[in-house]
C-alpha cells in the first residue's frame, strides 16, 4: 500500500521531474529519488544530484507492465517519482503508458500533473482519454488555479480532480460557479477541445510537510473546504503540513485526522462506479 492516503499504490514507469513552480521547491519526490539512488537503485541514474533533480526524466520499461500483472481492482496514483507530462518524455512514451491503463479496466488510474500546459496539449493531438484514468492538475496558489485549471477541461476524463498541495495561501476556488459554467467559454492557449462536461469533480488539499514547510492557516482550509460542500464536490483533506500557524499538531506532517478540527475531518472520493476509495472519511 502507498503511503499517500487518496490512493492505493503507486505506479512510476518513469522517474526524474524539474522544478517548474514554487510547490515543487521542497518536492519530496526529489529527496526521496536522492535516496533511492544512494540505496543503489540505478533507474534513478542521472536523474538527482545532491537532493536536487537534473531535469533528466529515465523511462523505466521493467515498470511498465506492472498494473498489467496485478488482477485485484486497485487504483494507481501515475508517476508519484516523475511527472507524466514533463517536456522530455516523448507523446509517444505517454501513449504506451496510457495504453496499458486501457487494457487494465480493472483498475483505476490518477495521473496528477503540475504541467497543465502539456497535457492539454497532448489531449488536443490524442483526443480521448482512457474511462478508468482520473486526471487532476497540481496547483499551490491563487494564479496558478487561474491558469492551470482551466487546461484541467481538456482531456475528456470521467474523473477530474484538482491537488491544491501544497497549499502556499488561501485559495477562493469558486466551484460553484466554475461547475455551472458549462460551455460557454473557450480553453485558452488557442486549444480547439472543448468538452461539453468539464466539471471538476474531486479536490484534494494538503499542507507542505518536512524541513522548511512553508505556513498554512486553519482559515485557508476551512474556505477549500466549505467551497466544495457549497458546489457538492467530494473534498480530501490530506494534511495540515508541518507548520500550520495556528493548529498544532504531534504528526510531523499534520497528516492524522485525529488531532483535527472536526470540521476539516472530510476525506471524500469521487462518486463513481469505478475504483472507489480505499478509505471514506476520517
Ligand atoms: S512536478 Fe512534482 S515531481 Fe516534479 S519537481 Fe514538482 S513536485 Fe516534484
Amino acid at each position: 500500500m502507498s503511503k499517500i492516503e487518496w490512493t492505493e499504490k503507486t505506479w512510476n514507469p518513469t522517474v526524474g521531474c524539474s522544478i517548474v513552480s514554487p510547490g515543487c521547491h521542497h518536492c519530496y519526490a526529489m529527496r526521496q529519488a536522492q535516496r533511492n539512488l544512494n540505496m543503489g537503485s540505478d533507474r534513478y541514474a542521472g536523474t538527482v544530484e545532491n537532493f536536487r533533480w537534473t531535469g533528466q526524466v529515465n523511462v523505466v520499461p521493467e515498470a511498465l507492465e506492472i498494473p498489467k500483472r496485478r488482477k485485484t481492482p486497485t487504483m494507481w496514483f501515475v508517476n508519484s517519482m516523475s511527472d507524466l507530462f514533463h517536456e522530455s518524455i516523448g507523446f509517444d512514451i505517454i501513449d504506451q503508458i496510457f495504453d496499458v491503463m486501457r487494457s487494465c479496466e480493472q483498475h483505476t488510474f490518477q495521473v496528477l500533473t503540475k504541467r497543465a500546459e502539456r497535457m492539454a496539449d497532448y489531449f488536443e493531438s490524442r483526443g480521448c482519454c482512457p474511462d478508468n484514468a482520473w486526471m487532476g492538475v497540481s496547483i499551490e496558489d491563487c494564479a496558478r488555479l487561474a491558469r492551470k485549471a482551466q487546461l484541467l477541461r481538456v482531456p475528456q476524463a470521467r474523473v477530474r480532480f484538482i491537488s491544491a498541495e501544497p497549499l502556499l495561501e488561501a485559495i477562493d476556488f469558486g466551484l460553484a460557479r466554475w461547475n455551472a459554467g458549462g460551455v460557454s467559454e473557450r480553453p485558452p492557449g488557442g486549444l480547439s477541445t472543448w468538452w461539453v462536461d468539464s466539471r471538476v469533480n474531486w479536490v484534494i488539499v494538503g499542507g507542505e510537510s518536512g524541513p522548511g514547510a512553508r505556513a498554512t492557516e486553519l482559515a485557508w482550509f476551512r474556505q477549500i473546504v466549505a467551497d466544495c460542500q457549497t458546489a457538492g464536490v467530494p473534498v480530501f483533506v490530506k494534511q495540515l503540513g508541518s507548520n500550520c500557524t495556528d493548529h498544532k499538531t504531534r504528526h510531523p506532517k499534520g497528516g492524522d485526522p485525529a488531532e483535527w478540527p472536526e470540521d476539516l475531518r472530510v476525506r471524500e472520493f469521487p462518486n463513481t462506479a469505478r475504483g472507489i476509495a480505499p478509505t471514506e472519511s476520517a
